[in-house]
């Protein structure tokens, strides 16, 4: 476990994303975090040693990065993983059997697979709603309800939740209430502010923003849920090595910068698809005739990069994602070079079709995620695309 630099959470953003839980190595004074690749510490004596036993339990450069992320999102504690969906594993493994979960209907597709066929094998039960409504979150909750799982603003649909509603509504209950923040980042969204007690990330997207590692982190501010997370992390052992936690610390610190350049890029974008006669709808929390635009502007500091349209079938779709040069056709997304999808049959192929359709996400949908080169040189491609459509 490890807890925030208390020193760190008294600057702004930009320097906490730069400096934060990084202090001048102690030996040699290298102010960049050194890749500590080891996988023990010599002790002096029994029981004797600096903190550090073996390197699943601790790492000096996973703890730079924890304490980096629990800065970053206003939180207490952080814990770095694996991957995304290692982070989820983590939080879930905070429950026992027979406990019910409350999770949005347009979750990561990652993460309904690991609900419906991890957890709910173990005795975990899971109601998927649309959280988009808070008063249906309220409707699920029985006498097992503890936890409410949402994301915002959700892949690909981007619904939004009212996180001050949710975490309202999780405290008058008893439930934690976990936000994935994958798609804000911090920079734009701090769920622990709106009342969440856990955040995770996927660190493979915006955090790290290179689209050079795989990563996951929690990051909570209660100390009995940091405690647990701590010994699950060392118990069940989906760590991430230290060059991994290098890379992702070294993303954080360009955050804010590449942040605001995709957000420019996605309001660019999203305004000149939704002229575009190609496209039937532009799904994009900044545009003003999204449905949920002015929640999106209360609790949201920028919209970001991730934009879906909808073509209006599977041909038009995978005429446009075949042709793109600019945007890669692949999974993923915010890093710093743009990049194309087709949900239905990549990232949200394990949700059932039925629950597909009902909310919109159809096999003519197409998802974006815009990276920071010019908006023109984006804009002339997606243009050339759709032409073939
Ligand atoms: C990618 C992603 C995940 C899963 O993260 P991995 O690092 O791929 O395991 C979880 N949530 C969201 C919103 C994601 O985009």
């Amino acid at each position: 476990m490890t807890r925030v630099f208390q020193d760190d959470l008294a600057s702004g953003f930009a320097t906490r994303a730069v400096h934060a839980g990084q202090r001048p190595d102690e030996p040699t004074g290298a102010i960049m975090t050194p890749i500590y690749q080891t996988s023990t510490y010599v002790q002096s004596g029994l029981g004797k040693h600096k903190g550090f036993e073996y390197a699943r339990t601790r790492n000096p450069t996973r703890d730079a990065l924890e304490r980096n992320v629990a800065a970053l999102e206003g939180g207490d504690h952080g814990f770095a993983f694996a991957s995304g969906l290692a982070a989820t594993d983590a939080v879930l493994k905070l429950l026992s059997a027979g406990d019910h979960v409350i999770c949005g209907e347009n979750v990561y597709g990652g993460t309904h697979r690991i609900m419906t066929h991890v957890f709910e094998r173990l005795g975990l039960t899971f109601t998927f709603v649309d959280t988009r409504d808070s008063a249906r979150i309220d409707a699920a909750s029985t006498s097992h309800t503890k936890m409410v799982f949402v994301e915002t603003p959700t892949n690909p649909m981007m619904y939004l939740t009212d996180l001050q509603a949710a975490g309202q509504l999780a405290r008058d209950r008893g439930l934690i209430l976990v936000v994935d923040n994958t798609f804000a980042t911090p920079c734009f969204q701090r769920p622990i502010e709106l009342g969440a007690e856990v955040v995770l990330h996927s660190t493979t997207k915006y955090l790290n923003g290179h689209s050079d590692m795989v990563g996951g982190v929690v990051v909570t501010t209660r100390d009995d849920v940091a405690d647990q997370l701590a010994f699950m992390q060392n118990a069940v052992g989906a760590v991430p090595g230290p060059l991994d936690c290098w890379l992702a610390l070294r993303g954080t610190k360009t955050l804010p910068i590449r942040m605001e350049r995709h957000d420019y890029n996605g309001r660019r974008i999203a305004a000149w698809l939704a002229q575009h006669p190609k496209v039937e709808r532009v799904y994009y929390p900044g545009l003003p005739d999204h449905p949920q635009h002015e929640l999106a502007c209360r609790q949201m500091k920028g919209f970001g990069g991730m934009i879906s349209l909808e073509l209006g079938s599977l041909a038009k779709a995978r005429a446009v994602v075949e042709r793109t040069r600019l945007f890669a056709l692949a999974e993923s997304l915010g890093g710093v070079e743009s990049l194309i999808g087709h949900p239905a049959t990549m990232t949200h192929a394990t949700v059932p079709k039925a629950m597909r359709e009902e909310m919109g996400l159809t096999d003519g949908l197409v998802r974006l995620s815009v990276g920071i080169e010019d908006a023109d040189d984006l804009t002339a491609d997606l243009d050339q695309a759709l032409a073939a459509s």
